[in-house]
């Protein structure tokens, strides 16, 4: 049939299948790690209590802030909830600069998210900015403060609605001394300096936010059962009942209103599986995560998430380049400096274009080398040798999230009624890599206790805005509690 070159890149393709049996072993497995999550501290998956025991109904009403730390941005956003399910939403959005991710000082990080709060009311709500800053000026005391709910989507040890310590670095973060602090109080400390009307009010995980803001935007409904990302990392988070939540009769310091019977719990299922008993795994999974700056942690996500598709994809690449048997990109001048052989050089956005270009010419594909990778005059073969790896990656990404989706459905008990179980997803992966929900809910069909009729009760819509609007409800939800 093909070429050595396709024949290569086919069998390395088969090495990413990640067939039914696997998938169903992996959802045992996910059940068992959150039972036991939800029983103790320190375990594989986290299962962290959000104290936030009720979801929204859309009718709450206020302008709160929403800052969003937790990836490759630093948005800022206002929000104005109408009451009616409806909101507006003002937004700017700013890239962190890779040096204070992973070098540099807590204090560092934290000013330049200060500034960029700053920077945001300075611009659209500069009239609430300069009345507080005329009353400090004259001794006037307090103008009202901005309620903030603050989204930061890396593990944390929450104590409160507003207060947590931050567990470990996730998603190329990597900031010694901010582990084991309070991360409001870090950015509180750091709104002051600069004089800001604005009080942390909630700390808020993106995937609750995600949940949170479902539940506003879709009310009458059932309620949302999980909120769930699949852009820079991976993560859900679900509501849970009370008495499942054992370790938190274990937590003393922990006041919370216990009248709905439920919390949403924050999986952490990034970190589903650490110790690889039910994960696949290939060679190019295990030396990226050898070169990662965290090896050993946070294994599901390195095999879903938009952060490490790319380098899993540029991986097999590489080995593909380098084989002397076969010809990839022969044609073209690739030295060991090019982005090809750059840890990171390639973007997970480059395995959508691929998967999308379904014509014989390949155009996008060709286009999409050259942009992304300053690969010229990639031939018809290499486009289908990259398409055959790209294909295979990005199928098991979306079949491995599967596993944490069909495991929440059958603990929870949610498919034994007749209702509609909502989900709503965030992040660039599930939003753009083409076909991602429906391998998804391939795998998902395969899983025995959902099967055709449990997919078919499962409602998955992308939750739009979910970390601004979410932490907004949030933060709406604390400052009532006070
Ligand atoms: P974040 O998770 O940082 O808030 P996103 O949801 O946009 O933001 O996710 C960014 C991640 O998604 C990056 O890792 C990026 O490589 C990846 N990405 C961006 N665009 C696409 C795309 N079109 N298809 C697949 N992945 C993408």
């Amino acid at each position: 049939m093909s070429s050595p070159l396709l024949a290569e890149a086919t069998r390395i393709a088969r090495e990413f299948d990640y067939p039914a049996a696997q998938v169903q072993r992996g959802v045992a497995e996910y059940i068992r790690q959150s039972n036991e999550g939800l029983a103790q501290e320190n375990t594989t998956l986290s299962q962290i209590p959000t104290f936030v025991t009720a979801v929204p109904n859309g009718t709450e009403k206020g302008l709160y802030l929403a800052v969003d730390l937790g990836g490759t941005n630093f948005r800022v956003c206002s929000v104005e909830l109408h009451g009616d399910t409806t909101f507006s939403l003002t937004q700017s959005k700013i890239m962190i600069p890779r040096e204070l991710m992973a070098s540099g000082t807590s204090k560092d990080l934290f000013t330049f998210l200060a500034r960029q709060i700053e920077a945001f009311l300075r611009i659209h709500h500069n009239e609430h900015f300069e009345a507080h800053q005329r009353r400090r000026r004259e001794g006037k005391g307090e103008e009202e403060l901005f309620d903030l709910g603050f989204t930061f989507s890396f593990p944390v040890r929450q104590y409160g609605i507003n207060s947590g310590t931050l567990i470990r670095w996730t998603k190329g973060f990597n900031i010694p001394d901010a582990v084991g602090h309070d991360v409001c109080a870090l950015l509180q400390s750091a709104i002051d300096d600069l004089d800001l009307p604005v009080r942390v009010a909630a700390l808020v995980n993106d995937t609750v936010g995600t949940l949170m803001a479902r539940s506003y935007t879709s009310p009458g409904e059932t309620g949302t059962l999980l909120g769930a990302i699949f852009g820079t990392g991976t993560n859900g988070a679900y509501v849970e009942k009370l008495d499942k939540i054992t370790k938190l009769k274990s937590m003393k310091d922990a006041h919370f209103d216990t009248s709905t019977g439920e919390m949403i719990i924050n999986a952490e299922w990034g970190s589903f599986d650490n110790q690889l008993g039910v994960l696949p795994s290939t060679i190019y999974d295990r030396e990226l995560d050898a070169d990662s700056n965290n090896p050993g942690i946070q294994m599901f996500e390195k095999r879903v998430s938009g952060m490490f598709l790319g380098e899993i994809l540029r991986r097999a690449l590489v080995a593909l380049h380098k084989d002397s048997k076969v010809d990839l990109f022969s044609n073209v001048s690739i030295t060991p400096e090019g982005l090809l052989y750059r840890q990171w050089g390639l973007d997970t956005s480059l395995l959508s274009v691929v998967e999308a270009d379904n014509t014989s010419q390949m155009t996008d594909i060709k286009t999409a080398l050259k942009d992304h990778l300053n690969i010229e005059n990639a031939s018809n073969e290499d486009c289908q040798a990259v398409k055959i790896l790209t294909h295979a990656i990005g199928k098991r990404a979306a079949r491995l999230s599967a596993v944490p989706l069909a495991a929440i459905l059958i603990h929870t008990g949610k498919l034994q009624t007749d209702d509609i179980v909502d989900v709503g997803v965030d992040g660039s992966v599930v939003e753009f890599y083409p076909n991602f929900e429906a391998h998804l809910r391939e795998a998902l069909r395969e899983v025995k206790e959902v099967g055709v009729e449990g997919d078919k009760k499962v409602r998955i819509g992308i939750s739009k805005d979910g970390s601004g609007v979410g932490a907004a409800l949030i933060a709406l939800v604390a400052s009532k509690d006070e």
